[in-house]
This record gives C-alpha cells, sequence and structure tokens, in this order.
C-alpha cells in the first residue's frame, strides 16, 4: 500500500457542507457480499457485484486517507460484512497509520461478528477500539430464520474475542415486530451484563426484499414503553451527530440507543458520508443523490482529481432525507440495499 496519496496542488481544506455541517465522519462499505442474509437487508437470492466493480484495496485505502486529509476522525467499515472481504486486514493495518500519527481519531468497523473469533486480536493490535456487533436475537432458531444462514454461537464467540481482546462492543439490533419485539428487554439485560451498549434500530426502506416493510415496521417508541415497564430510563445529553438518542438504564447502570430515522428526523446534526465499495459517494442515506469517485481514483495516480470530486460532491449533501414506509406501496423509498451503502 502506499504511504502517502499525492495531494493536490494548494492546501486541503476541512470538508463543510452547504449548511455549515463539518463533514467528519466516513462509512465505507469495503463489499457488498455477507455469509448472512438477514431477512430486513438482503433477499435471499442476491445478486453481488461483478468483482472487477469494486475498489480493490489499495484505492479503499486511497479514498479513505482522502477523506482523512481533508479533516474526517471517524472511519468505520462496513458492508455487506467487512470481515469477509478477502485480506480485509491487509486495509485495516494500512489505515491504522492515521492512528499513530494522530489524524484519525477512530477507526472502527461495524459486523455481524461471525469471523471475529478470527479477527479479534488483530484489530486490537491495529488500534480498533470499539466495534459494533449486529445481532437480533439471543435464540438460535430465531437467528437462524433473521439471518436465513446464521449460527448464533460464532457471533457469541466472536464477541467474547473481541472483549478478551480489549475491544468495547456495542450490540446493534433491529427491531422487528412480532419477531424479536418480546425478547428486547430480555436482550438489553443481557448485553449490561456483559458491560455491553445496545442500540435499537427501526427497520428503514432500502432494497427490494421479499417481505413488506411495514410487516416488518416496529416503533421505538412501542420498544421504550416495553423497556420502561422493566428498567427506569433516564435521557442521556450524549450525542454522537448520528440518528441515535440515549437513555440510561438506571437498574444496569448500561446505555440504550434509539435508532429512529423513520419517526424523528436528525438530519441537521448529521456529520457523516457513506462511500459504497464501488466507489460511488452518497451524502445522505435517504437520498438517491450520489457522485462516482472510482473514475478519478483511477484516472490519475494523483489524488487532485479525487479531492475535486469530494469537494463538489460535499457541497451538494442535502439537507435532510426523507423517508417514508407507506403501507399502500411496496417500493422501498431507496432502490438500494443497505449491503449497498453500508449500515
Ligand atoms: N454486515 C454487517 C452487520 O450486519 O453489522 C455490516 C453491514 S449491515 C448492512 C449494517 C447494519 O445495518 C446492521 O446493523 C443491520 O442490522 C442494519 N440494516 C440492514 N438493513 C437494514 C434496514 N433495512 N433497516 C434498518 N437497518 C438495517
Ligand atoms: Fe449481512 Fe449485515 Fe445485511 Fe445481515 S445486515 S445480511 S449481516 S450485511
Amino acid at each position: 500500500m502506499r504511504e502517502t496519496p499525492s495531494a493536490p496542488s494548494g492546501p486541503l481544506t476541512p470538508l463543510v457542507d452547504p449548511f455549515q455541517r463539518a463533514i467528519t465522519y466516513l462509512r465505507v462499505s469495503v463489499t457488498d457480499r455477507c455469509d448472512f442474509r438477514c431477512v430486513y437487508c438482503m433477499a435471499q437470492d442476491m445478486t453481488f457485484l461483478p468483482k472487477a466493480d469494486l475498489l480493490t484495496l489499495e484505492e479503499l485505502d486511497r479514498l479513505c486517507s482522502a477523506f482523512v486529509a481533508r479533516g474526517v476522525r471517524k472511519l468505520r467499515l462496513t458492508g455487506g460484512e467487512p470481515l469477509v472481504r478477502r485480506n480485509v486486514m491487509t486495509l485495516v493495518r494500512s489505515l491504522s497509520r492515521h492512528l499513530a500519527s494522530g489524524a484519525l481519531e477512530e477507526l472502527t468497523l461495524t459486523t455481524n461478528g461471525s469471523q471475529l473469533a478470527r479477527f479479534a486480536d488483530e484489530l486490537a493490535a491495529c488500534g480498533v477500539k470499539r466495534i459494533n456487533v449486529s445481532l437480533d436475537t439471543l435464540k438460535p432458531d430465531l437467528f437462524r430464520q433473521i439471518t436465513r444462514w446464521g449460527e448464533l454461537s460464532r457471533v457469541l464467540d466472536g464477541i467474547a474475542a473481541a472483549q478478551a481482546a480489549g475491544i468495547r462492543i456495542k450490540v446493534n439490533a433491529v427491531a422487528l415486530k412480532d419477531v424479536n419485539e418480546h425478547e428486547l428487554a430480555d436482550m438489553t439485560a443481557w448485553a449490561h451484563d456483559r458491560d455491553m451498549d445496545i442500540t435499537f434500530i427501526e427497520v428503514m426502506p432500502l432494497g427490494e426484499i421479499e417481505t413488506h416493510r411495514a410487516d416488518q415496521f416496529l416503533s421505538l417508541d412501542s420498544v421504550r414503553e416495553t423497556l420502561s415497564r422493566r428498567f427506569t430510563l433516564e435521557p442521556l445529553a450524549m450525542r454522537t451527530g448520528g440518528p441515535a438518542r440515549y437513555m440510561r438504564a438506571s437498574e444496569t447502570g448500561g446505555r440504550i440507543g434509539f435508532i429512529t430515522p423513520l419517526s424523528h428526523n436528525f438530519c441537521e446534526s448529521c456529520n457523516r458520508v457513506r462511500v459504497t465499495c464501488t466507489g460511488t459517494l452518497f451524502m445522505c442515506l435517504g437520498q438517491e443523490d450520489a457522485a462516482d469517485l472510482r473514475r478519478p481514483l483511477r484516472q490519475s495516480e494523483s489524488d487532485e482529481a479525487l479531492h475535486h470530486a469530494i469537494d463538489a460532491a460535499i457541497s451538494r449533501k442535502p439537507k435532510g432525507h426523507d423517508f417514508v414506509i407507506e403501507r399502500a406501496s411496496a417500493a422501498p423509498a431507496v432502490g438500494r440495499h443497505m449491503s449497498v451503502t453500508g449500515g
């Protein structure tokens, strides 16, 4: 991997969008492939992108480094399943140089945990301090139904290995009506008992799947109501610039996050952008507008064209999204799957 990307002529300025929001957080999908087929995320029979369309690990490194040079302080690798990308640790090792230099505050990932036992020690050695693990149930049979292909015990082993390596784990669970709805309080107690925060996510209308979204949708207002029967919930002021709001359960001392992209608007403080594994930059998870960064990456060894493309894209970052799940329409608000944009 290259040590330093070549810079364009002139100083590299921090990225600020038209609404004066500094862009300090980049999420990068390193693959659209996955070893699971979660029912809300993918169709059973997914067609994945041709390998040649994917950015190489070197290109991903160049792209991330360009954003770091423009003031991105937090980098999250996601997917698809980031840990099934071949040789992904080469990328993590290379990106960790930005942690060592102090340019990057945090290098992290969102994973389904299936490969975590294998990679936990190396991730910790690269300076990864926190990881989000997606886990929607603690019942092995239900886990298999939700993920179609997954094995719960592997994820639990992965979490244990990461914790043993000194990595903090946050559990992310998608709240699914009638599916894990009645287990969410037990999952909270389980997570807090193991010193993990837990965040609940509402289903978002991304990509065509077989099931109707409105049948899966469970409002987090209702989840909060259920949890408040078991825990005393104190609101926390903590904000991350993202869609999560946090509460503390007095009985456990642990935190509970609520990501409610549909019921509440969180866009005014948005500090993030997303890049797909093909180098498409999405300025908003809920809008179609995008910029191609693969062409400028491939067109020259220098990063000048890349920086120009990034500038042009950030100048178009919209004020917010307009997600709606309508009963009348089964069509998703946004055609791409979450596994393409990255969660
Ligand atoms: N494979 C990794 C994982 O599952 O953590 C990373 C990618 S996955 C797309 C990131 C997150 O998006 C997961 O927590 C997943 O539950 C969530 N997700 C996927 N599709 C979603 C949808 N339609 N609505 C809400 N969350 C979704
Ligand atoms: Fe794979 Fe993550 Fe999507 Fe599940 S949510 S299918 S683990 S990418």
